[in-house]
């Protein structure tokens, strides 16, 4: 299958880049979570220095090529540009990926000597990789405790159409190579699993494992997880689904399995079922467009009550729900609708309801949802561990565990400096 998302082109870039007002101040460079200087890398384009853009980028964010195709711009920069009162907005983000796909990393970043100290860093995905990057800058040593492939959920959620392989190993790959002292495939599940030797610890782990649907009929033939589909997709091995598939869910997972399936069979038909409305889907507006654009459908206000089947699956019962008060968050919540039960006929349901919190790390404080408790320095409530990523913020962006990377490299280092931190 080939890569969604037509690339710019040079013309297209410079005309986009010759859009950009320079403004003072730029809203989009304070919004972008790794803070991506944007006006400056677009004077870049603009003046046909491609790698002196590539260079601007990429001193502000370790995982340039994976933001610059996974990055969710309508949540971040482009959702403030100014230009959107005269007439649209920039691409920012197409122009950022139109710099990492024409150019070569920088090795002006690299530093050969590391003797200011020796980091543990729990967790190889975007927080844990951005972390020891910037620790490597800084001069520190770092191992990283990973027992998976390194790279997190880009490497192994994301179909390869929206983000091909060989560009998410480059990019690990050159961080691996030139950042990271060593990685340990070693399972850590407590501080004390790390051993000793190492001045800090940061703790990216993310979520671990997938939340069940809490419904009958849930050990039926033909029922998927999001996470072992989405792998073997990824690994171009064709997935076990049959022609009738239901996705439960609502969130970015759950459309890019949604989309996944119908692609490997245009034949198949694919729904998505959610208790909200589309308002409410917690997916990002281009991975929905795409979703409607390949013919996946979409079952809104239903929550699912049981899976009907003997011994495989043969359909599901959900109920009908209205939206009704906004929850803390400003987003609607639902209630049921009694008596207005139907059945919807699948051969298959994919869960893909989110991603639970594995109970490590005992001896460190959490908050009321299970997460590590921070302070603004990303600092728990041990001394000398740092924690970020999803672990702490809960399902969020690439570019915020990025952003919480760069944070805790910069903590460590004030930390093992004597600075104000400890
Ligand atoms: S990282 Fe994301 S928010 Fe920042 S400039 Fe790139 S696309 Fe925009």
């Amino acid at each position: 299958m080939e890569e969604t998302g037509k690339p710019l082109g040079r013309v297209e870039a410079l005309l986009e880049a010759e859009r950009c007002l320079y403004c003072f101040d730029a809203p989009c460079e304070k919004v972008c979570p790794a803070n991506v200087p944007i006006p400056e890398f677009i004077h870049s384009i603009k003046t046909n220095n491609l790698q002196g853009a590539r260079e601007i980028i990429e001193v502000a964010h370790p995982l340039i090529e994976t933001c610059g195709r996974l990055c969710p711009e309508e949540s971040f920069c482009q959702s403030v540009c100014a230009r959107v009162k005269i007439d649209s907005p920039i691409k920012i983000r197409e122009l950022h990926r139109y710099v990492t796909d024409n150019t070569e990393p920088s090795r002006n970043l690299i530093i050969p000597v590391r003797n200011k100290g020796r980091v543990a860093i729990v967790g190889g995905g975007p927080a844990g990789l951005s972390c020891a990057r910037e620790l490597g800058r800084l001069g520190f040593e770092t191992v990283i405790f990973e027992k998976k492939e390194l790279g997190g959920i880009p490497m192994q959620q994301v179909s390869n159409v929206r983000f091909p392989e060989e560009i998410g190993k480059r990019e690990v790959r050159f961080i691996n190579d030139n950042f990271v002292t060593e990685v340990k495939d070693k399972k850590v599940q407590s501080v004390k699993d790390i051993g000793n030797g190492f001045d800090a610890i940061f703790i990216a782990t993310g979520l671990q494992g997938e939340l069940d649907l809490d419904v009958k009929g849930t050990n039926l033939k033909g029922i998927y997880n999001a996470s072992e589909l989405l792998k073997l997709a990824r690994a171009s091995i064709k997935t076990p689904v049959g022609r009738r598939v239901g996705v439960i869910g609502g969130g970015n997972v759950a459309v890019e399995v949604a989309t996944v399936l119908k692609q490997e069979n245009s034949e198949r038909d694919v729904e998505l079922v959610y208790r909200r409305s589309l308002k409410e889907l917690k997916a990002f507006k281009d991975e929905i467009d795409e979703a409607v654009n390949v013919g996946v459908t979409m079952q809104f206000l239903a929550i699912p009550v049981e899976i009907k089947g003997t011994d495989s699956v043969e359909g599901i019962v959900v109920r009908r729900s209205r939206l009704s008060k906004p929850d803390a968050s400003g987003r609607r919540n639902f209630e049921e609708i009694p008596d207005s039960d139907f059945f919807i006929p699948f051969d298959t349901i994919v869960i893909a309801i989110g991603q639970k919190l594995a109970d490590y790390f005992p001896e460190i404080e959490k908050t009321e949802r299970g997460l590590i408790k921070v302070d603004d320095n990303l600092m728990a409530s041990t001394k000398g561990v740092f924690a970020g990523g999803d672990i702490v913020r809960g399902a969020s962006t690439i570019v915020e565990s990025v952003a919480d990377g760069k944070k805790a490299a910069s903590s460590i280092s004030n930390f093992s400096n004597g600075g104000e931190n400890v």
